[in-house]
């Protein structure tokens, strides 16, 4: 129970990465506060965080709406007195060849990928540099790391998120607020189910340990970083890919 007593906020908990990071860290004992853009998606991740023991509450919330975002995370820090965590995963893909992309396209993965970890974290820094302490945890992709063809977009959405981790880790070095990334590589969500086999199969080939990680493994990363464990790690990205890019 490395985080007893120890308030989380995860945005895009509803499913996938998202939904096993909330369970993951209520396993080890943190309240769970959770954003997402569809309440009925929620339900499920409620009930499986309340077997754990602990409390859970659900925000209807899009992280592009920075009013909305402020709101919820001051309401959390008023209602449960602290804002210990803070797990950035909310995150979409328009997967285009660059020269054919379309400026909605660019825009809505930048604006929610990259903005909406800006509109968040901007309103719980405040918070946790008030109460010196405190882990942000931000879900950047292997994509944001070595670049996709078709994936400019997201590519660039997830370099930015690492160039603002390093800023903000110096940043926010002084009063103990750690900041730190998670590159997964190729994990069975819905985000990549949609992928055609050809595109499964040329991925497999890539990965050295040759199996598709669970939405599990990104979750016991972010447990380690939301943890004391983790107490002298700000700055990092850590690479939880099977070896893909090494
Ligand atoms: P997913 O599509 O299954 O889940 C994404 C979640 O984010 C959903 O709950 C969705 O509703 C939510 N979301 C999207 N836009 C939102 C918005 N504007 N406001 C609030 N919530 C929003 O995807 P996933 O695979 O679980 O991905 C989670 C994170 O991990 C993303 O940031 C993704 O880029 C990253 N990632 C995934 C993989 C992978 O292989 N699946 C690899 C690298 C990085």
């Amino acid at each position: 129970m490395r985080l007893d007593n120890k308030v989380a906020l995860v945005t895009g908990g509803t499913r996938g990465i998202g939904a096993a990071i909330c369970i993951r860290l209520a396993r080890e004992g943190a309240s769970i506060v959770f954003t997402g853009r569809d309440i009925r998606a929620a339900t499920p991740v409620i009930s499986a965080i309340k077997e754990c023991g602990v409390d859970a509450f659900f925000h209807k919330a899009d992280v592009t709406d920075k009013e909305r975002m402020e709101e919820v995370v001051n309401e959390v820090a008023k209602q449960l007195g602290s804002l210990d965590i803070l797990v950035n995963n909310a995150g979409i893909t328009r997967d285009s060849l660059f020269i054919r992309m379309k400026e909605d396209d660019w825009n809505a993965v930048i604006n929610t990928n990259l903005n909406g970890v800006f509109n968040v974290t901007q309103a719980t820094a405040k918070i946790m540099l008030k109460q010196r302490s405190g882990s942000i945890i931000n879900i950047s992709s292997v994509i944001g790391v070595a670049g996709n063809a078709g994936q400019a977009n997201y590519a660039a959405s997830k370099a930015g998120i690492i160039g603002l981790t390093k800023a903000l880790a110096k940043e926010f070095a002084t009063r103990h607020v750690r900041v730190n990334a998670i590159a997964p590589g190729f994990i069975e969500t819905e985000m990549t189910k949609k992928l055609p086999d050809e595109a499964r199969e040329k991925a497999l080939a890539q990965i050295p340990l040759n199996f598709f990680a669970e939405p599990s493994d990104i979750a016991s990363a972010a447990a380690f970083l939301a943890s004391e464990d983790s107490r002298y790690i700000t700055g990092q990205v850590l690479v939880v890919d099977g070896g893909m890019k090494m």
